[in-house]
């Protein structure tokens, strides 16, 4: 069903160029106008902050710190804050880029948005985090809001910081805001479901894709890059719909070998790497890509998949659990293969979606059973994996085409009738 995609001449391979070799893309598959090209390849506010931290012994350090809105034309913008030492302000505005596809692909009424501190968690103590968290709230706080933009978690983050963003931007409004961040703790007006959402997301897309190729997942093996919260959430969900996760790596290395993906969850947690888990033997990174499985789920950083790994690859399928891991060149090589793979801003669209679920209990103050959180989220990944999966096959384009297209359509479709002001 797979047409190899020309993905635009990028030759360069950052995050940026190829969030903007897609929409030029999809732009032209649309047959849409360069002010469309103008107006959707342009992000609507840049932040850029300094954030200082006072260190536990007393030194006062500079971090730079962003929030980016892409788009507030479908509702306000929202998308995950990102601590990582690497990020800088094309990697962000290219991750709130996909965040505003991704939720027009799921129409969820919202824009799209990303942030983040550059700064390696790892080297702060707690009470250095809890400052550092609290400072950038308040330098990106005239920003943001329950009905302008809504922070969640991302890599380097958790439920912790949104219980101190939550707090810090509550204390300044003089009342509780539940609603101004999603992935908060359960007490403080987190959802059910929220934690794990994205890893679920992620196999009910694996599950799916799996029966589109005619694979029973009953005992299909898989891979995954990547045990962070997508990761772990993800390879736990899997093994319980009964596919065998063969190898998890962290940024250290990965293991094989292991009997279940809990066992090596608790010594993760316990020693801080997956490496070195009993009974299991390392392999590397790159290893674990070239694994012959049937399933392999990137859920790490950008640019796992290149030029130079995706030749490698031997699974049938590609469920992207992390944000932008594949370049226009290793999209292209896998496309050429014939490996089906299903584009992140449908594979962890859990996430955001569940993210939509707590901001829409907080706002009503009534809160759903897991249940509820989970029957929804199905439906919902289920309507955008069938409008894909359909939209691929009778446009013959790859499923990141398809979903591209439906985003930045409804993106467009929306501009158009808002009109240009004034
Ligand atoms: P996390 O910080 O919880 O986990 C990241 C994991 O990746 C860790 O296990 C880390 O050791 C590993 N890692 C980092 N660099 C690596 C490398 N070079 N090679 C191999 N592994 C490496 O982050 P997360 O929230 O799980 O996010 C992972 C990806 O999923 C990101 O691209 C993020 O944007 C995306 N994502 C996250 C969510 C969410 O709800 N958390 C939702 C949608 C998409």
């Amino acid at each position: 069903m797979t047409k190899t995609s020309s993905q635009g001449s990028a030759r360069s391979e950052s995050p940026l160029d190829t969030a903007l070799s897609q929409l030029r893309r999809a732009i032209d598959q649309l047959q849409l106008s360069e002010n469309d090209w103008n107006t959707l390849s342009t992000p609507r506010r840049v932040l850029e902050v300094a954030v200082p931290l006072r260190r536990d012994d007393g030194r006062v350090e500079m971090y730079k710190g962003y929030r980016v809105q892409y788009s507030t034309t479908r509702g306000p913008s929202k998308g995950g804050v990102r601590f990582h030492q690497d990020i800088d302000l094309d990697e962000t505005v290219a991750l709130a880029m996909l965040m505003t596809w991704k939720c027009a692909l799921t129409n969820l009424p919202y824009g799209g948005a990303k942030g983040g501190v550059a700064v390696n968690p790892k080297t702060l103590s707690l009470t250095e985090n809890e400052r550092l968290t609290r400072r950038y709230t308040s330098e990106i706080l005239p920003i943001i809001g329950p009905e302008r933009d809504i922070p969640a978690p991302d890599v380097g983050t958790d439920e912790r910081n949104m219980a101190w963003m939550m707090d810090t931007y509550s204390v300044n409004a003089g009342y509780s805001v539940p609603g101004v961040v999603t992935g908060k703790p359960i007490v403080l007006g987190g959802s059910l479901g929220r934690t794990s959402a994205t890893g679920d997301g992620v196999a009910i897309a694996v599950r799916e894709a799996l029966r589109m190729k005619g694979i029973d997942p009953h005992g299909a093996t898989v891979a995954v890059q990547g045990f962070g919260k997508v990761g772990y959430w993800a390879a736990l969900a899997m093994e319980n719909m009964g596919l065998k996760v063969v190898a998890v790596s962290d940024v250290n290395a990965g293991v094989t070998g292991f009997s279940n993906v809990s066992s090596v969850f608790e010594y993760a947690n316990a020693h801080g790497s997956v490496v070195g888990a009993p009974g299991t033997e390392n392999i590397s990174n790159e290893e674990l890509l070239g694994l012959d499985v049937d399933v392999l789920v990137p859920a790490a950083l950008a640019d796992a998949i290149t030029e130079s790994t995706a030749p490698k690859i031997r699974a049938k399928i590609v469920v992207e659990g992390a944000n932008a891991p594949t370049t226009p060149a290793g999209d292209e090589i896998m496309n050429d293969k014939g490996i089906l793979v299903v584009p992140d801003i449908l594979a962890n669209s859990g996430g955001v979606i569940v993210s939509y679920f707590e901001w829409v209990q907080d706002k009503q103050n009534y809160f759903w059973s897991a249940s509820e959180v989970k029957e929804n989220l199905n439906s919902i990944l289920m309507r955008s994996i069938t409008e894909v999966s359909e939209r691929a096959a009778s446009q013959q384009v790859t499923w990141r085409e398809a979903a591209n297209m439906i985003g930045v359509g409804r993106v467009a479709q929306a501009h158009r009738l808002r009109g240009l002001y004034p």
